[in-house]
Protein backbone atom coordinates (compact mmCIF):
# COMPACT_ATOMS: atom_id res chain seq x y z
CA UNK A 1 0.00 0.00 0.00
CA UNK A 2 3.01 2.25 0.72
CA UNK A 3 3.43 2.59 -3.12
CA UNK A 4 0.15 4.22 -3.99
CA UNK A 5 0.53 7.83 -3.99
CA UNK A 6 -1.18 10.58 -2.24
CA UNK A 7 -2.12 12.98 -5.00
CA UNK A 8 -2.24 12.70 -8.80
CA UNK A 9 -2.48 15.54 -11.24
CA UNK A 10 -3.56 14.85 -14.82
CA UNK A 11 -3.04 17.27 -17.46
CA UNK A 12 0.76 17.91 -17.69
CA UNK A 13 0.80 21.05 -19.46
CA UNK A 14 3.29 23.89 -17.99
CA UNK A 15 0.81 24.18 -15.03
CA UNK A 16 -0.14 20.80 -13.88
CA UNK A 17 3.44 19.79 -15.01
CA UNK A 18 4.74 22.81 -12.07
CA UNK A 19 1.99 21.91 -9.98
CA UNK A 20 2.75 18.26 -9.54
CA UNK A 21 6.25 19.03 -8.62
CA UNK A 22 5.44 21.42 -6.56
CA UNK A 23 3.51 18.21 -4.54
CA UNK A 24 6.34 16.04 -5.00
CA UNK A 25 9.37 18.37 -3.50
CA UNK A 26 6.77 18.74 -0.71
CA UNK A 27 7.41 15.25 -0.02
CA UNK A 28 4.21 13.73 -1.46
CA UNK A 29 3.93 11.13 -3.59
CA UNK A 30 2.51 12.00 -6.96
CA UNK A 31 0.60 10.19 -9.61
CA UNK A 32 1.02 11.57 -13.12
CA UNK A 33 -1.17 11.12 -16.01
CA UNK A 34 -1.66 12.70 -19.11
CA UNK A 35 -3.64 12.74 -22.47
CA UNK A 36 -0.83 12.53 -24.82
CA UNK A 37 1.54 10.32 -22.89
CA UNK A 38 5.06 11.77 -24.04
CA UNK A 39 4.42 15.10 -21.79
CA UNK A 40 4.27 12.49 -18.63
CA UNK A 41 7.89 10.97 -20.54
CA UNK A 42 9.41 14.30 -20.42
CA UNK A 43 8.44 15.51 -16.98
CA UNK A 44 10.10 12.55 -15.85
CA UNK A 45 12.83 12.10 -17.67
CA UNK A 46 13.84 16.10 -17.04
CA UNK A 47 12.51 15.94 -13.25
CA UNK A 48 11.76 12.86 -12.02
CA UNK A 49 15.01 12.82 -9.78
CA UNK A 50 13.08 16.24 -8.11
CA UNK A 51 10.95 13.62 -6.10
CA UNK A 52 8.29 10.76 -6.07
CA UNK A 53 6.54 10.03 -9.08
CA UNK A 54 4.61 7.52 -10.18
CA UNK A 55 3.79 7.73 -13.72
CA UNK A 56 0.68 5.66 -15.64
CA UNK A 57 0.06 5.81 -19.24
CA UNK A 58 -3.39 5.08 -18.99
CA UNK A 59 -6.66 6.61 -16.93
CA UNK A 60 -6.95 3.08 -15.16
CA UNK A 61 -3.93 2.43 -13.79
CA UNK A 62 -3.59 6.56 -12.65
CA UNK A 63 -6.47 5.72 -10.60
CA UNK A 64 -5.03 2.67 -9.21
CA UNK A 65 -2.02 4.18 -8.49
CA UNK A 66 -3.73 6.50 -5.92
CA UNK A 67 -5.20 5.95 -2.19
CA UNK A 68 -8.40 6.16 -1.30
CA UNK A 69 -9.84 8.61 -1.07
CA UNK A 70 -8.42 9.59 -4.29
CA UNK A 71 -7.27 12.93 -4.07
CA UNK A 72 -7.16 13.77 -8.48
CA UNK A 73 -5.73 17.52 -9.58
CA UNK A 74 -7.23 18.09 -13.17
CA UNK A 75 -5.28 20.70 -14.72
CA UNK A 76 -6.43 20.76 -18.60
CA UNK A 77 -7.52 23.28 -20.59
CA UNK A 78 -10.97 25.01 -19.09
CA UNK A 79 -14.30 24.26 -21.04
CA UNK A 80 -14.91 21.21 -22.36
CA UNK A 81 -11.15 19.77 -22.15
CA UNK A 82 -12.87 19.44 -18.21
CA UNK A 83 -15.65 18.12 -18.92
CA UNK A 84 -14.05 15.48 -21.04
CA UNK A 85 -11.93 14.46 -18.28
CA UNK A 86 -14.29 14.18 -15.64
CA UNK A 87 -16.25 11.69 -17.69
CA UNK A 88 -13.63 9.60 -18.29
CA UNK A 89 -12.68 9.79 -14.19
CA UNK A 90 -15.94 9.73 -12.87
CA UNK A 91 -16.59 5.77 -13.84
CA UNK A 92 -13.22 4.51 -12.42
CA UNK A 93 -14.13 6.55 -9.07
CA UNK A 94 -15.25 5.26 -5.74
CA UNK A 95 -17.35 7.14 -2.99
CA UNK A 96 -15.53 9.87 -1.13
CA UNK A 97 -13.25 10.59 -3.70
CA UNK A 98 -11.83 14.23 -4.55
CA UNK A 99 -12.30 15.32 -7.91
CA UNK A 100 -10.22 18.96 -8.24
CA UNK A 101 -10.70 21.13 -11.00
CA UNK A 102 -7.56 23.74 -10.89
CA UNK A 103 -7.97 25.14 -14.14
CA UNK A 104 -9.48 28.55 -14.85
CA UNK A 105 -13.04 27.31 -15.27
CA UNK A 106 -16.07 29.15 -15.19
CA UNK A 107 -17.94 29.19 -11.76
CA UNK A 108 -21.05 28.58 -12.73
CA UNK A 109 -19.47 25.51 -14.86
CA UNK A 110 -17.91 24.20 -11.32
CA UNK A 111 -21.26 24.48 -9.54
CA UNK A 112 -23.05 22.67 -12.02
CA UNK A 113 -19.96 19.56 -11.69
CA UNK A 114 -20.43 19.52 -8.40
CA UNK A 115 -23.96 18.77 -8.36
CA UNK A 116 -23.47 16.05 -10.81
CA UNK A 117 -20.61 14.61 -8.91
CA UNK A 118 -22.29 14.69 -5.67
CA UNK A 119 -24.92 12.33 -7.50
CA UNK A 120 -21.89 9.79 -7.54
CA UNK A 121 -20.67 10.71 -4.05
CA UNK A 122 -17.70 12.23 -4.83
CA UNK A 123 -16.73 15.62 -4.00
CA UNK A 124 -15.54 17.89 -6.46
CA UNK A 125 -13.42 21.09 -5.78
CA UNK A 126 -13.31 24.51 -8.18
CA UNK A 127 -9.93 25.46 -7.11
CA UNK A 128 -8.47 29.05 -8.55
CA UNK A 129 -5.14 28.40 -8.92
CA UNK A 130 -2.97 32.35 -9.23
CA UNK A 131 0.93 33.16 -9.73
CA UNK A 132 0.96 31.37 -13.63
CA UNK A 133 3.90 28.87 -14.24
CA UNK A 134 6.75 30.37 -11.75
CA UNK A 135 3.52 30.17 -9.02
CA UNK A 136 2.40 26.80 -9.73
CA UNK A 137 6.51 25.31 -9.18
CA UNK A 138 7.18 27.68 -6.37
CA UNK A 139 4.43 28.34 -4.28
CA UNK A 140 0.67 29.84 -5.54
CA UNK A 141 -2.33 31.36 -4.10
CA UNK A 142 -4.42 28.48 -3.99
CA UNK A 143 -8.85 29.01 -3.63
CA UNK A 144 -10.49 25.96 -3.07
CA UNK A 145 -14.26 25.72 -3.10
CA UNK A 146 -16.25 22.60 -2.65
CA UNK A 147 -17.35 20.72 0.70
CA UNK A 148 -15.69 21.43 4.03
CA UNK A 149 -14.75 17.53 4.51
CA UNK A 150 -13.23 17.78 1.08
CA UNK A 151 -10.82 20.31 2.75
CA UNK A 152 -10.06 18.05 5.78
CA UNK A 153 -8.68 15.60 3.54
CA UNK A 154 -6.92 18.25 0.79
CA UNK A 155 -6.42 21.34 3.09
CA UNK A 156 -3.15 20.77 4.52
CA UNK A 157 -1.66 19.44 1.12
CA UNK A 158 -2.35 22.59 -0.50
CA UNK A 159 -1.40 24.67 2.28
CA UNK A 160 1.85 23.23 1.94
CA UNK A 161 2.44 23.54 -1.34
CA UNK A 162 1.06 27.18 -1.18
CA UNK A 163 2.99 30.32 -0.94
CA UNK A 164 3.90 31.36 2.24
CA UNK A 165 4.20 34.96 3.96
CA UNK A 166 5.09 35.79 7.51
CA UNK A 167 4.16 31.94 7.96
CA UNK A 168 0.82 31.90 6.75
CA UNK A 169 -0.03 29.79 4.09
CA UNK A 170 -1.74 31.17 0.69
CA UNK A 171 -4.36 28.55 0.44
CA UNK A 172 -7.54 28.84 2.95
CA UNK A 173 -11.36 27.00 2.17
CA UNK A 174 -13.18 29.69 0.53
CA UNK A 175 -16.71 28.37 0.26
CA UNK A 176 -19.00 25.45 -1.12
CA UNK A 177 -19.54 24.62 -4.56
CA UNK A 178 -18.48 27.54 -7.16
CA UNK A 179 -16.67 29.99 -4.13
CA UNK A 180 -13.19 28.89 -4.98
CA UNK A 181 -13.34 29.85 -8.63
CA UNK A 182 -15.13 32.32 -8.46
CA UNK A 183 -12.94 34.58 -5.89
CA UNK A 184 -10.52 33.63 -8.29
CA UNK A 185 -12.57 35.34 -10.77
CA UNK A 186 -12.65 38.09 -9.36
CA UNK A 187 -9.09 38.10 -8.33
CA UNK A 188 -8.02 38.28 -11.92
CA UNK A 189 -10.49 40.88 -12.08
CA UNK A 190 -8.85 43.63 -10.00
CA UNK A 191 -5.53 41.96 -11.47
CA UNK A 192 -7.18 43.60 -15.02
CA UNK A 193 -7.98 46.93 -12.78
CA UNK A 194 -4.05 47.24 -11.14
CA UNK A 195 -2.62 46.29 -14.31
CA UNK A 196 -4.78 49.75 -16.29
CA UNK A 197 -4.26 51.59 -13.60
CA UNK A 198 -0.43 51.11 -13.76
CA UNK A 199 -0.77 51.58 -17.14
CA UNK A 200 -2.72 54.55 -16.97
CA UNK A 201 0.25 56.21 -14.42
CA UNK A 202 2.85 55.50 -17.17
CA UNK A 203 1.26 56.65 -19.57
CA UNK A 204 0.49 59.97 -17.38
CA UNK A 205 4.21 59.99 -16.46
CA UNK A 206 5.37 59.44 -20.34
CA UNK A 207 3.49 62.51 -21.26
CA UNK A 208 3.39 64.93 -18.45
CA UNK A 209 7.12 64.40 -18.14
CA UNK A 210 8.14 63.47 -21.32
CA UNK A 211 10.17 61.37 -19.22
CA UNK A 212 12.18 58.26 -21.34
CA UNK A 213 11.52 54.67 -20.35
CA UNK A 214 14.51 54.16 -18.62
CA UNK A 215 13.53 57.30 -16.30
CA UNK A 216 9.87 55.59 -15.91
CA UNK A 217 11.34 52.68 -14.70
CA UNK A 218 13.23 54.42 -11.77
CA UNK A 219 10.08 56.06 -10.86
CA UNK A 220 8.17 52.66 -10.69
CA UNK A 221 11.08 51.35 -8.71
CA UNK A 222 11.06 53.69 -6.18
CA UNK A 223 7.58 53.38 -5.61
CA UNK A 224 7.87 49.80 -5.14
CA UNK A 225 9.36 50.32 -1.77
CA UNK A 226 6.52 52.73 -0.48
CA UNK A 227 2.66 51.79 -0.17
CA UNK A 228 2.06 50.45 -3.65
CA UNK A 229 4.46 48.16 -3.26
CA UNK A 230 3.49 44.95 -5.50
CA UNK A 231 4.66 42.30 -7.72
CA UNK A 232 2.68 44.53 -10.36
CA UNK A 233 4.72 47.22 -9.91
CA UNK A 234 8.07 45.37 -9.33
CA UNK A 235 7.54 43.84 -13.09
CA UNK A 236 6.64 47.47 -14.72
CA UNK A 237 9.90 48.44 -13.57
CA UNK A 238 11.37 45.52 -15.20
CA UNK A 239 9.63 45.93 -18.51
CA UNK A 240 10.03 49.88 -18.80
CA UNK A 241 13.84 48.98 -17.63
CA UNK A 242 13.95 45.94 -20.12
CA UNK A 243 15.69 47.49 -23.62
CA UNK A 244 14.81 45.29 -27.19
CA UNK A 245 18.01 43.69 -28.12
CA UNK A 246 17.46 43.38 -31.78
CA UNK A 247 16.81 47.77 -32.44
CA UNK A 248 18.30 48.97 -29.05
CA UNK A 249 14.81 51.12 -28.76
CA UNK A 250 12.77 50.39 -25.20
CA UNK A 251 11.35 47.15 -25.41
CA UNK A 252 8.07 49.03 -24.68
CA UNK A 253 7.95 51.01 -27.57
CA UNK A 254 8.52 47.88 -29.92
CA UNK A 255 5.45 46.39 -28.33
CA UNK A 256 2.36 46.77 -30.66
CA UNK A 257 -0.61 48.28 -28.57
CA UNK A 258 -3.31 46.27 -28.12
CA UNK A 259 -3.90 43.97 -25.42
CA UNK A 260 -5.55 40.64 -25.50
CA UNK A 261 -7.69 38.92 -23.02
CA UNK A 262 -8.55 35.54 -21.96
CA UNK A 263 -11.86 35.86 -20.46
CA UNK A 264 -11.46 36.56 -16.44
CA UNK A 265 -11.99 40.17 -16.89
CA UNK A 266 -14.66 39.65 -18.95
CA UNK A 267 -16.79 37.05 -16.79
CA UNK A 268 -16.18 39.35 -13.75
CA UNK A 269 -18.01 42.45 -15.38
CA UNK A 270 -20.55 40.13 -16.87
CA UNK A 271 -21.35 38.40 -13.18
CA UNK A 272 -20.74 42.20 -11.62
CA UNK A 273 -23.91 43.16 -13.68
CA UNK A 274 -25.92 40.35 -13.03
CA UNK A 275 -25.36 41.00 -9.39
CA UNK A 276 -25.91 44.59 -9.46
CA UNK A 277 -22.27 46.08 -7.69
CA UNK A 278 -20.58 48.06 -9.81
CA UNK A 279 -17.52 47.72 -10.55
CA UNK A 280 -16.13 50.43 -12.94
CA UNK A 281 -12.26 50.11 -12.49
CA UNK A 282 -12.24 46.69 -13.76
CA UNK A 283 -14.95 47.19 -16.16
CA UNK A 284 -13.18 50.47 -17.71
CA UNK A 285 -10.08 48.24 -17.36
CA UNK A 286 -11.64 45.23 -19.61
CA UNK A 287 -13.34 47.88 -21.98
CA UNK A 288 -9.70 49.37 -22.54
CA UNK A 289 -8.39 45.60 -23.96
CA UNK A 290 -11.20 45.72 -26.48
CA UNK A 291 -10.75 49.68 -27.18
CA UNK A 292 -6.80 48.89 -27.77
CA UNK A 293 -7.72 45.84 -30.20
CA UNK A 294 -10.48 48.73 -31.80
CA UNK A 295 -8.31 48.63 -34.99
CA UNK A 296 -10.46 50.04 -37.55
CA UNK A 297 -12.80 52.58 -35.43
CA UNK A 298 -9.01 53.49 -33.90
CA UNK A 299 -7.68 54.18 -37.10
CA UNK A 300 -11.36 55.72 -38.18
CA UNK A 301 -10.77 58.00 -34.99
CA UNK A 302 -6.90 58.96 -35.47
CA UNK A 303 -8.14 60.46 -39.33
CA UNK A 304 -11.11 62.66 -37.98
CA UNK A 305 -11.22 63.62 -33.88
CA UNK A 306 -8.60 66.10 -33.58
CA UNK A 307 -9.23 67.42 -30.15
CA UNK A 308 -5.85 67.96 -28.34
CA UNK A 309 -2.43 66.66 -28.78
CA UNK A 310 -1.68 64.70 -25.99
CA UNK A 311 0.64 67.24 -24.66
CA UNK A 312 1.19 68.78 -21.12
CA UNK A 313 3.40 71.10 -19.64
CA UNK A 314 4.15 69.91 -15.93
CA UNK A 315 6.41 72.68 -14.02
CA UNK A 316 6.77 70.99 -10.97
CA UNK A 317 8.17 67.27 -11.64
CA UNK A 318 8.18 66.36 -8.11
CA UNK A 319 4.56 67.28 -7.61
CA UNK A 320 3.22 65.65 -10.72
CA UNK A 321 5.28 62.31 -9.94
CA UNK A 322 3.34 62.47 -6.42
CA UNK A 323 -0.06 63.27 -7.75
CA UNK A 324 0.37 60.40 -10.13
CA UNK A 325 1.28 58.19 -7.66
CA UNK A 326 -1.61 59.25 -5.37
CA UNK A 327 -4.11 59.07 -7.53
CA UNK A 328 -2.82 55.44 -8.49
CA UNK A 329 -3.19 54.57 -5.18
CA UNK A 330 -6.59 56.03 -4.74
CA UNK A 331 -7.59 54.73 -7.79
CA UNK A 332 -6.15 50.99 -7.00
CA UNK A 333 -8.31 51.67 -3.34
CA UNK A 334 -11.42 51.96 -5.23
CA UNK A 335 -10.90 48.99 -7.49
CA UNK A 336 -10.17 46.73 -4.75
CA UNK A 337 -12.80 47.95 -2.69
CA UNK A 338 -15.39 47.07 -5.56
CA UNK A 339 -14.07 43.84 -6.19
CA UNK A 340 -14.18 43.09 -2.30
CA UNK A 341 -18.27 44.17 -2.61
CA UNK A 342 -19.03 42.00 -5.68
CA UNK A 343 -17.58 39.04 -3.27
CA UNK A 344 -19.62 39.97 -0.52
CA UNK A 345 -22.46 40.53 -2.83
CA UNK A 346 -21.73 36.82 -4.33
CA UNK A 347 -21.19 35.42 -0.98
CA UNK A 348 -24.85 35.79 0.46
CA UNK A 349 -26.17 35.44 -3.73
CA UNK A 350 -24.77 32.02 -3.63
CA UNK A 351 -24.97 30.99 0.15
CA UNK A 352 -20.91 30.80 0.23
CA UNK A 353 -20.53 32.83 3.33
CA UNK A 354 -17.00 34.03 2.40
CA UNK A 355 -14.08 35.51 4.33
CA UNK A 356 -13.15 38.77 2.88
CA UNK A 357 -10.24 39.61 4.99
CA UNK A 358 -8.91 36.08 4.52
CA UNK A 359 -9.17 36.27 1.00
CA UNK A 360 -6.82 39.37 1.15
CA UNK A 361 -4.66 37.31 3.31
CA UNK A 362 -4.21 34.54 0.77
CA UNK A 363 -3.44 37.22 -2.09
CA UNK A 364 -0.24 38.58 -0.40
CA UNK A 365 2.19 35.89 -1.77
CA UNK A 366 2.34 33.69 -4.53
CA UNK A 367 -0.69 35.44 -7.05
CA UNK A 368 -0.28 38.17 -9.71
CA UNK A 369 -2.09 40.74 -7.32
CA UNK A 370 0.49 40.23 -4.00
CA UNK A 371 0.92 43.41 -2.39
CA UNK A 372 1.90 45.21 0.77
CA UNK A 373 -1.10 46.69 0.28
CA UNK A 374 -3.35 43.63 1.20
CA UNK A 375 -2.48 43.05 4.72
CA UNK A 376 -4.13 46.75 5.49
CA UNK A 377 -7.64 44.84 3.85
CA UNK A 378 -6.85 42.05 5.98
CA UNK A 379 -6.80 44.46 8.77
CA UNK A 380 -9.96 46.03 7.73
CA UNK A 381 -12.30 43.13 7.46
CA UNK A 382 -10.35 42.05 10.91
CA UNK A 383 -11.74 45.48 12.59
CA UNK A 384 -14.99 45.01 11.09
CA UNK A 385 -16.05 41.79 9.29
CA UNK A 386 -19.21 43.52 7.96
CA UNK A 387 -17.36 46.14 6.50
CA UNK A 388 -20.15 47.58 3.86
CA UNK A 389 -17.64 49.45 2.23
CA UNK A 390 -14.09 48.94 2.02
CA UNK A 391 -13.60 52.73 0.63
CA UNK A 392 -14.97 53.53 4.14
CA UNK A 393 -12.59 51.96 6.48
CA UNK A 394 -11.05 54.44 8.16
CA UNK A 395 -7.01 53.59 7.33
CA UNK A 396 -8.42 53.73 3.32
CA UNK A 397 -10.59 56.25 4.28
CA UNK A 398 -7.75 58.25 5.11
CA UNK A 399 -5.55 57.03 2.66
CA UNK A 400 -7.69 58.46 -0.01
CA UNK A 401 -9.47 61.48 1.31
CA UNK A 402 -5.36 62.83 1.67
CA UNK A 403 -4.54 61.80 -1.76
CA UNK A 404 -7.81 63.23 -3.13
CA UNK A 405 -6.86 66.89 -4.56
CA UNK A 406 -3.41 65.19 -6.01
CA UNK A 407 -6.51 62.97 -7.59
CA UNK A 408 -8.87 65.56 -9.36
CA UNK A 409 -5.36 67.71 -10.12
CA UNK A 410 -4.28 64.40 -12.51
CA UNK A 411 -8.11 63.58 -13.98
CA UNK A 412 -9.01 67.18 -14.38
CA UNK A 413 -5.75 67.87 -15.89
CA UNK A 414 -5.59 64.39 -18.35
CA UNK A 415 -9.31 65.80 -19.41
CA UNK A 416 -7.83 69.13 -20.37
CA UNK A 417 -5.02 67.74 -21.92
CA UNK A 418 -6.34 64.81 -24.32
CA UNK A 419 -4.65 61.75 -21.84
CA UNK A 420 -6.94 58.95 -21.71
CA UNK A 421 -7.76 57.60 -18.47
CA UNK A 422 -10.42 55.52 -17.69
CA UNK A 423 -10.21 53.86 -14.79
CA UNK A 424 -8.59 57.04 -13.32
CA UNK A 425 -11.46 59.26 -14.04
CA UNK A 426 -14.15 56.55 -13.45
CA UNK A 427 -12.75 55.54 -10.10
CA UNK A 428 -12.41 59.31 -9.15
CA UNK A 429 -16.48 59.27 -10.39
CA UNK A 430 -17.27 56.24 -8.33
CA UNK A 431 -15.42 57.96 -5.37
CA UNK A 432 -17.67 60.86 -5.67
CA UNK A 433 -20.74 59.05 -6.60
CA UNK A 434 -20.83 56.83 -3.48
CA UNK A 435 -20.27 59.85 -1.08
CA UNK A 436 -22.76 62.24 -2.38
CA UNK A 437 -25.30 63.12 -0.46
CA UNK A 438 -27.75 63.35 -2.99
CA UNK A 439 -27.81 61.75 -6.59
CA UNK A 440 -29.19 62.58 -9.63
CA UNK A 441 -30.96 58.94 -9.67
CA UNK A 442 -34.06 60.79 -8.26
CA UNK A 443 -34.20 62.51 -11.74
CA UNK A 444 -34.07 59.37 -13.52
CA UNK A 445 -36.73 57.42 -11.27
CA UNK A 446 -39.11 60.59 -12.61
CA UNK A 447 -38.33 60.01 -16.13
CA UNK A 448 -38.86 56.12 -15.94
CA UNK A 449 -41.94 57.02 -14.02
CA UNK A 450 -42.95 59.45 -16.43
CA UNK A 451 -42.82 56.80 -19.37
CA UNK A 452 -43.09 54.34 -18.16
CA UNK A 453 -45.46 54.26 -14.71
CA UNK A 454 -42.70 52.22 -12.72
CA UNK A 455 -43.50 54.16 -9.80
CA UNK A 456 -41.01 56.13 -7.43
CA UNK A 457 -40.55 56.37 -3.31
CA UNK A 458 -40.53 59.84 -2.22
CA UNK A 459 -38.28 61.65 1.10
CA UNK A 460 -40.82 62.92 3.41
CA UNK A 461 -42.78 59.11 3.28
CA UNK A 462 -43.12 55.74 3.25
CA UNK A 463 -44.82 53.86 -0.21
CA UNK A 464 -44.73 53.58 -3.33
CA UNK A 465 -46.08 56.64 -5.85
CA UNK A 466 -46.93 57.38 -9.62
CA UNK A 467 -48.34 60.55 -11.25
CA UNK A 468 -50.55 60.67 -13.76
CA UNK A 469 -48.23 62.51 -16.53
CA UNK A 470 -50.06 62.82 -19.14
CA UNK A 471 -53.63 63.21 -17.58
CA UNK A 472 -53.72 65.82 -14.55
CA UNK A 473 -50.50 65.22 -12.96
CA UNK A 474 -52.06 63.57 -9.51
CA UNK A 475 -49.90 61.53 -7.18
CA UNK A 476 -51.68 58.02 -6.31
CA UNK A 477 -50.12 55.57 -3.96
CA UNK A 478 -49.46 52.41 -5.24
P1 LIG B 1 -3.54 24.32 -21.42
O1 LIG B 1 -2.72 24.74 -22.58
O2 LIG B 1 -4.66 25.17 -21.01
O3 LIG B 1 -4.10 22.84 -21.68
C1 LIG B 1 -3.27 21.81 -22.15
C2 LIG B 1 -3.50 20.56 -21.35
O4 LIG B 1 -4.88 20.17 -21.43
C3 LIG B 1 -2.71 19.40 -21.91
O5 LIG B 1 -2.29 18.59 -20.84
C4 LIG B 1 -3.74 18.71 -22.78
O6 LIG B 1 -3.43 17.36 -23.03
C5 LIG B 1 -4.95 18.84 -21.91
N1 LIG B 1 -6.22 18.65 -22.61
C6 LIG B 1 -6.86 19.53 -23.41
N2 LIG B 1 -8.01 19.00 -23.86
C7 LIG B 1 -8.11 17.77 -23.32
C8 LIG B 1 -9.07 16.74 -23.39
N3 LIG B 1 -10.18 16.88 -24.14
N4 LIG B 1 -8.85 15.60 -22.72
C9 LIG B 1 -7.74 15.46 -21.97
N5 LIG B 1 -6.79 16.39 -21.85
C10 LIG B 1 -6.97 17.54 -22.52
O7 LIG B 1 -2.55 24.04 -20.17
P2 LIG B 1 -1.96 25.05 -19.10
O8 LIG B 1 -1.49 26.31 -19.73
O9 LIG B 1 -1.02 24.25 -18.28
O10 LIG B 1 -3.24 25.43 -18.23
C11 LIG B 1 -3.98 24.46 -17.52
C12 LIG B 1 -5.14 25.16 -16.81
O11 LIG B 1 -4.60 26.13 -15.93
C13 LIG B 1 -6.10 25.92 -17.73
O12 LIG B 1 -7.39 25.83 -17.21
C14 LIG B 1 -5.62 27.35 -17.65
O13 LIG B 1 -6.65 28.29 -17.87
C15 LIG B 1 -5.11 27.40 -16.26
N6 LIG B 1 -4.01 28.37 -16.17
C16 LIG B 1 -3.86 29.02 -15.06
C17 LIG B 1 -2.84 29.90 -14.93
C18 LIG B 1 -2.72 30.58 -13.68
O14 LIG B 1 -1.95 31.52 -13.53
N7 LIG B 1 -3.46 30.13 -12.72
C19 LIG B 1 -1.91 30.13 -15.92
C20 LIG B 1 -2.06 29.44 -17.02
C21 LIG B 1 -3.13 28.55 -17.13
P3 LIG B 1 -2.47 16.97 -24.29
O15 LIG B 1 -1.07 17.11 -23.79
O16 LIG B 1 -2.83 15.57 -24.58
O17 LIG B 1 -2.80 17.91 -25.40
Amino acid sequence: MSELAQIGVTGLAVMGRNLARNFARNGYRVALHNRTYARTESLIAEHGSEGDFVASESLEDFVASLERPRRIVIMVQAGPGTDAVIDQLVPLLEPDDIVIDAGNSHFPDTIRREKALAEHDLHFVGMGVSGGEEGALNGPSIMPGGSPKSYESLGPMLEKISAHVDGVPCCTYVGSDGAGHFVKMVHNGIEYADMQLIAEAYDLLRIGLGASAGELAEIFKEWNSGDLESFLIEITAEVLGHVDAETGKPFVDIILDRAEQKGTGRWTVQNALDLGVPITGIAEATFERSLSASTPQREAARQKLEGKAATWEVTDRDEFINDVRQALYASKVVAYSQGFDQIAAASKEYGWDIDRGAMARIWRGGCIIRARFLNRITEAYERDPELPLLLADDYFADAVNSGVESWRRIVAGAATNGVSVPAFSSSLSYYDGIRAERLPAALVQAQRDFFGAHTYRRVDKEGTFHTEWSRDRSETQQ
